[in-house]
């Protein structure tokens, strides 16, 4: 099968013979393509057979010239363009600006090395970094990236470091944030009373790289029950720090992927598959069908957690639905109800940055949420845009700027619920504008009125495009895959103001010369209770049962629908997923964001059926019919969602089929579900189609900045 394949390389990759390398090996394996010399790093696409593409890979990182020194490598598989030959072209100039800032990157072994060994002028010391490794994005302030221009300016240089700075061969040459004890940052406590907290039980609040962290100990149930009362966190899943491979190891299966992505530079949360709870705690992931593990990403996290042999609960330093704290009198503050002991430092975060969040889907990366290790590497699009500030949607935010034929997607912001959201989703747009030298000639906001994101681009003065918010997702997926129209997107997620003013996210769209034809979408339903039907599935389910003629529920859900108060129409397809939960008992509620749907994902469990529930032209009625008498005859939820799961595939593939066209996108919260976006993949790549998913950019609302950037150049 033809592939194509992009790699983006940073770190020191000029001027090292990497071109002519590349030029070399793409042409002994016969591959088309191109390889960009850009000043943000180096470019390669190729085109060719899988086989001959994997090789290409597997050459280029072990055959790569030595004097190059690799930082970030970031691979993207693209739709193929029938490319032939193989050329190297010059560079357009645009990459100039996002050059030098990287983001921040783990500790390396050489770094590691010396905080381990006794008697090492690094030994032990929490700040340790070289040019492989370190901070970078969240210390930077402005560019060029040098060190007056970074949170280190108040940490003179002390001989020693200055000596390492300024020798081209040493491993620190030109570290801008190169430290030691004694003319670095400090710790306001120890690491061991730190680690004797997590031991006792309580709840430590730890300035890490972009932020502050709260560390628990995952085994510890009242300890877990404690921190999720008071962060406000009921029972959305906790995220772990694992003292190393071999630990993560004995809690979940690791593929070789799985293990590369833990231990890379990002250094994200990995969702893994658990093979035992062991001795975790119920509490850290409740019933997710996932455990999301990273590995120490910093020597702060090093040291702490080779005093902490087990699993450790990292969860962001902040209160539900607010960002994260940075500055240490912001965080003991706003962190003083929840933690029981602080360890912070005199080193300055300049802006938040989470945990990323990835994991593989059909042997892809997926990024679910970009931040820490990942922004604001910009993202290559297909053809130059204009300059534009895209604001992004509403919830899980993120915002783009344009510059040329790159975007650069902000770090993961949050929901913008909170006064706190929205000061950073301001200050975020400040920031990115100005460490860019940016100046937008126009906003690109969601359609959706009561956005604040949309809000604020209305009082901003600057002249407005307003994007559809799943047209917006269907670009963000066809950018990243470099998909060329015509295509087939299919958009679904929970909900988007559609361009007809009701709720949609149920949409299967035809893109084509410019313009997004809605050619399928759910049947529309009523959500008794409007927003309140977004927690409570169960409202859902009795208006989709009540259309076929099945009275359930109490008598005041039945006057909205009969009346239509408060009953928006929908077609949301993360709605359907709520009603079937309900209808199945699977579920009757979300206690957050997609909760219900992922319970009727898991209620799975790997079983293997190609049965399906009708779905014809996302006609839901003899669907729901059938899951309501199954689920009534005693037919388990596992068996039922796997057919309702099938059912909204055999509805992707009709429609396609219908439609003919050869490439299917796929975008929108609904596909961070990872049954049905394999299924599709498999289902559809074996009736001919080519299937495109999210790689870099999240398929949720954190994608839709990217989308709006995109399409406002159309
Ligand atoms: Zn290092
Ligand atoms: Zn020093
Ligand atoms: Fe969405």
């Amino acid at each position: 099968m033809i592939e194509r394949v992009r790699v983006v390389l940073t770190g020191a990759v000029q001027g090292v013979g990497f071109r002519p390398f590349i030029y070399r090996l793409a042409g002994q394996l016969r591959l088309a393509g191109w390889v960009l010399n850009s000043a943000a790093g180096l470019v390669v696409e190729v085109e060719g057979a899988s086989s001959d593409i994997a090789l290409f890979l597997e050459r280029m990182e072990a055959e790569r010239p030595s004097a190059a020194l690799v930082l970030t490598r970031e691979v993207s598989a693209l739709a193929p363009s029938g490319e032939s030959g193989f050329r190297i072209l010059s560079s357009d100039g645009s990459f100039d600006r996002t050059a030098g800032v990287l983001p921040d990157l783990a500790t390396c072994p050489a770094c590691l090395a010396e905080i381990s060994t006794p008697g090492d002028r690094r030994y032990d010391y929490a700040f340790t970094n070289c040019t492989l490794c370190g901070p970078r994005y969240t210390i930077v302030r402005d560019i060029p990236y040098d060190r007056p221009n970074t949170t280190m300016r108040d940490f003179a240089l002390c001989d020693d470091c200055r000596r390492e700075y300024l020798d081209p061969v040493d491993r620190r040459f030109h570290a801008q944030p190169v430290a030691c004890p004694r003319c670095g940052p400090h710790l306001n406590g120890t690491i061991a009373s730190a680690a004797a907290a997590v031991h006792a039980g309580e709840i430590v609040a730890l300035k890490g790289i972009g932020g502050f962290q709260l560390l628990a100990d995952a085994r510890n149930e009242e300890t877990v029950r404690r921190l999720r009362a008071r962060k406000g966190r009921e029972e959305k899943p906790f995220a772990m720090l694992m003292p190393d491979l071999e630990t993560a190891r004995r809690y979940c299966r690791i593929s070789p992927a799985e293990e590369r992505l833990l231990l890379s530079a990002a250094s994200p949360i990995v969702l893994l598959d658990p093979m035992s709870a062991g001795d975790l705690a119920p509490g850290v992931s409740g019933n997710s069908p996932y455990l999301g593990v990273m590995l120490p990403y910093s020597p702060l996290h090093h040291l702490l957690m080779r005093r902490c042999p087990f699993p450790v609960i990292a969860t962001s330093g902040n209160r539900s639905d607010e960002p994260i704290a940075i500055d240490n009198g912001e965080a003991r503050e706003r962190l003083a109800g929840i933690a029981d002991f602080f360890l912070m430092h005199n080193r300055p975060v300049a802006r938040p940055c989470d945990d990323s969040v990835v994991r593989l889907s059909h042997g892809r990366e997926m990024v679910l949420r970009r931040a820490r290790g990942y922004a604001p590497l910009p993202l290559l699009v297909p053809k130059p845009l204009p300059p534009v500030l895209a604001v992004g949607a509403h919830l899980k935010n993120t915002i783009a700027i344009a510059l040329g034929r790159q975007v650069v997607v902000s770090q993961h912001i949050g929901d913008l619920d909170t006064l706190e959201a929205r000061q950073l989703f301001e200050c975020t747009i400040d920031d990115l504008c100005r460490l860019y030298r940016f100046k937008p000639e126009a906003v690109v906001c969601d359609l959706h009125p009561d956005y604040a994101s949309t809000a604020w681009a209305k009082a901003s003065g600057l002249p407005v495009i307003g994007i559809q918010h799943h047209h917006a997702h269907a670009a963000s997926c066809a950018a990243e895959n470099a998909l060329a129209e015509p295509y087939l997107a299919v958009s679904w997620d929970g909900t988007g103001y559609g361009l007809d003013g009701t709720i949609w996210g149920g949409e299967i769209f035809l893109a084509e010369r410019g313009r997004f034809e809605r050619i399928s979408h759910l049947r529309p339903f009523r959500l008794p209770g409007g927003e309140a039907a977004v927690r409570e599935g169960w409202r859902g389910a009795a208006s989709l049962l009540a259309d076929i003629g099945v009275r359930l529920g109490p008598d005041a859900i039945h006057q909205l629908l009969s009346r239509g108060l408060n009953s928006p129409w929908t077609t949301s397809v993360g709605r359907l997923f709520d009603a079937v939960a309900s209808i199945t008992g699977v579920a009757q509620e979300s206690k957050f964001e997609g909760q219900a749907a992922m319970l009727l994902e898991w209620a799975i469990r790997g079983l293997d059926t190609a049965e399906a529930y009708p779905l014809p032209d996302g006609d839901w009625r003899a669907l729901v019919e059938a899951v309501f008498a199954e689920a009534r005859g005693g037919i388990p939820p596992q068996s039922i969602s796997a057919k309702f799961h099938n059912g909204l595939v055999q509805w992707i593939l009709e429609t396609a089929e219908r439609a003919s066209v050869p490439r299917i996108a796929l975008s929108g919260g609904v596909f961070q579900n990872r049954y049905l976006t394999e299924r599709a993949f498999h289902v559809l790549e074996s009736s001919g189609f080519r299937v495109y998913t999210h790689q870099r950019v999240p398929a949720n609302d954190g994608g839709i900045a990217l989308g709006q950037a995109v399409l406002a150049g159309n």
